[in-house]
Formats: C-alpha cells, sequence, structure tokens
C-alpha cells in the first residue's frame, strides 16, 4: 500500500485533536447544532454547507468522509447521499432541464435505468440507450438538444466497457457533461475523473463500504459543480445519509484496498476455472484475456473487480436453479461488494425493475467475496456435476 493511500483511507480529515484523541473518528449523531449567541448562529447559517448547522446540509462525520472519498477520485470535492441510486438521480437532475437529451450505455444499473425512461420523461427530458462498446456510438446519438452522457463502465451485468477517455473527448468537443457510474471497480481500480470525466458517482453500498451493512452513494467532482448539486438538488431531494453510516463506511474504508485485491484475486482463479469448464458456456468478466474488451479493461482499470456473470450450458431453467440451489458457498442474493460470495440468477429476476427479460435464463450473476478462492472452486464443481 503506498503511504499516499493508507493516508487517505485511515487518516485524512480525521481530526483526532477534536475528537478526545481517538483512532477512529467520532459519529457525530446529532441532527442539529447550537450556538452560544445569536451572532454566532448568524455566522454559520452564511455557510451552512460547510459548518455545522442541520444534518442535511453538514455533518462533522459525513464531512471526514467526504474529504477521503473526493481524495480517492482525484475530486475536489464529492457528497455523501443515503445511496447510490440518490447519488445519481441528484447528479443528472442538477444538469438538465425540460428540452434537454441525455445519452447513456445500454443496459446501465436497474434504476438508473428507470430514472431515464421513466421519471425524467414526465418533466420533458428525454434519452438514447447506446451500445457503449464503441465509443462513436455516444456521437452519433448526439442531437441538438444533448447536454448529459451516462457511462457506466463495465456494466454490472453484461460487463460492457466504454473507453472512457474517448467518450468523455467527445463530450468535451461538445460541451456536454459527462457522469460515470464506477461502483464496479472502486476509487482503487479506476479513476474516471483523471480519464476526463465531469464526475464520479459509486452505490457505496457495494465495495466502498465493503460489508454488506449499509446503503449509500457518493458523487465526486469538480467543487463549483458538487456545490450547486449540494445547494439545490441534494438538499431539496433530501437523500443525506447518516452519521452513523457515513462512519460504517469510513470503517470500511481501511480496509478497502485488502477486500478490492482479495476479491480480484479470487475473481481471476474463479473466473479462469469457470472458462475451463464444458459446462459453463461463457464468462462475462474484462479480466479474462479472452473478453473481447480485455484490452480496453487493461488500459483504463488497474485490475478488474470480482464480479462476473456465467452462462450456463443447462437446457433449462430448471437446471439452472438445481444449480444455484446446490451451490453452498453463494448466498442467493441481491447486491455485491461484502465478505460474502453471492449469486444472483437472472430467472430469479422479473420484479418490478422488471428490465432483464431480455437477457437469457441461463444467466447467473455471481460475486467473488473474501472467502478461500479454492473452496468458492470446490463448491461450483459441485453444483455444475449436478446440472
Ligand atoms: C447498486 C448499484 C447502484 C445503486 O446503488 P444503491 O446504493 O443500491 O442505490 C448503482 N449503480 C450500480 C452499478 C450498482 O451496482
Amino acid at each position: 500500500m503506498t503511504d499516499d493511500l493508507s493516508h487517505i483511507l485511515a487518516h485524512l480529515g480525521e481530526d483526532r485533536e477534536r475528537g478526545f484523541d481517538a483512532v477512529v473518528p467520532p459519529i457525530v449523531q446529532s441532527g442539529n447544532f447550537t450556538y452560544p449567541t445569536v451572532a454566532a448562529m448568524r455566522a454559520v447559517v452564511q455557510q451552512e454547507f460547510d459548518r455545522p448547522l442541520y444534518t442535511r446540509g453538514f455533518n462533522p462525520t459525513v464531512a471526514m468522509l467526504r474529504e477521503k472519498v473526493a481524495a480517492l477520485e482525484g475530486a475536489e470535492d464529492a457528497l455523501v447521499f443515503s445511496s447510490g441510486s440518490a447519488a445519481i438521480a441528484a447528479a443528472v437532475i442538477a444538469h438538465v432541464k425540460a428540452g434537454d437529451h441525455i445519452v447513456c450505455v445500454q443496459k446501465p444499473y436497474s434504476w438508473t435505468k428507470k430514472l431515464l425512461a421513466e421519471l425524467l420523461p414526465r418533466f420533458g427530458v428525454e434519452h438514447t440507450f447506446v451500445d457503449g462498446t464503441d465509443a462513436e456510438n455516444y456521437r452519433r446519438a448526439i442531437k441538438p438538444n444533448t447536454t448529459f452522457f451516462i457511462l457506466e463502465s463495465p456494466n454490472s451485468l453484461t460487463f460492457e466497457l466504454q473507453d472512457i477517455a474517448a467518450v468523455c473527448a467527445i463530450a468535451k468537443e461538445h460541451g456536454i457533461v459527462t457522469l460515470c457510474d464506477n461502483s464496479f471497480s472502486s476509487p482503487l481500480f479506476q479513476n474516471p475523473i483523471a480519464l476526463g470525466a465531469d464526475m464520479v458517482a459509486h452505490s457505496a453500498t457495494k465495495y466502498l463500504n465493503g460489508h454488506s451493512d449499509v446503503v449509500a452513494g457518493v458523487l465526486a467532482g469538480s467543487k463549483e459543480r458538487m456545490r450547486k448539486v449540494m445547494s439545490k438538488e441534494f438538499m431539496t431531494l433530501g437523500a443525506a445519509p447518516s452519521p452513523h453510516d457515513a462512519w460504517l463506511l469510513m470503517r470500511g474504508l481501511r480496509t478497502l484496498e485488502l477486500r478490492m485485491h482479495r476479491s480480484a484475486d479470487s475473481a481471476e482463479k474463479v473466473a479462469r476455472f469457470l472458462e475451463a469448464h464444458p459446462l459453463v458456456k461463457r464468462v462475462h468478466w474484462p479480466g479474462l484475456p479472452s473478453h473481447p474488451q480485455h484490452a480496453l479493461a487493461t488500459k483504463q482499470m488497474k485490475r478488474v473487480a470480482g464480479l462476473m456473470t456465467i452462462e450456463l450450458d443447462a437446457p433449462d431453467v430448471v437446471a439452472v436453479e438445481r444449480f444455484c440451489d446446490n451451490l453452498k458457498r453463494f448466498l442467493i442474493a441481491v447486491s455485491w461488494g461484502g465478505y460474502e460470495s453471492l449469486q444472483w440468477p437472472v430467472c430469479a429476476l422479473q420484479g418490478p425493475s422488471g428490465y432483464y427479460t431480455d437477457l437469457p435464463f441461463t444467466m447467473v450473476r455471481l460475486y467473488i467475496g473474501l472467502e478461500d478462492a479454492d473452496a468458492l472452486i470446490a463448491d461450483l464443481e459441485q453444483a455444475l456435476k449436478n446440472i
């Protein structure tokens, strides 16, 4: 671990002198703050996003986390939200108005898709989904009213990458603002701002927190842009995190580097095993040399994280379900990024977010957690035997 990185993860923003010299930062679990005089309150009201007045706008524990996240993404500032979806929605809504057009990668996170396909059209904002594996598709989709590009590289079900630098360069030529969902890689393995993105969003629920016990989101970008989002969309939509969740996230960040490399190391072993297995038709994981975008992954990501989707050579949905039910080490659950390895069968996904009906029923998404990789492989092997 470089000194810079360990400093950010465990020290940056943690004012120990003001926190009773505690090694771990304090949780300031207070909704509001008090002042000795009217004049003192008046002074704070002038700076309500930088000093403690009301926890929706500023909280000392949340502020420490904001500083760490900004540093991790190489951004001037960052905001913390009560979910990743809230961070994405606020970032988009802050930058579009009625009559505008958004270009977004196809198959983004389900609720990002819903934001574009169902919520924003009610307010006169239109969109086009494009195959982002060719950056030029973003250019081809530009209309006179296009003001915003959304990237999610790779997306978290089929792992299609966008060439972030190329897409952001096209956006800059046209004065278009860019947002990249970086949840899959975490700031450790990919930094979209360094590649030209204006803003980066994360579902902090996933790797950043890393313990399956918090739902939260972050958004990073320039000071000016974050201030704009803060003073309008953040405060009016009001999806503020609890100080306790911000504290849990800082606990999670202390092991981010250890967890990311462990998950990526094991994913590599598991992916190679699965790729070689006769009953696995395809492994969607950009870390494999056989992946169609492996070269781009190597170019713009430091490493490939521990989430992948497999397509089974299964005759029917009953066989897929048998495989899934037989897995002992992979919990059947949504989400990812914690300790526990998980499985997410596409055949179980016809819920209200309802966007997965076009994917093959043979697909199962696997999250490779922090358990012993050989035990995970042995588990997959026995379940594949019984398809
Ligand atoms: C989970 C996820 C989100 C949404 O984040 P929440 O914290 O669940 O609101 C957005 N994008 C990606 C890629 C995700 O995996």
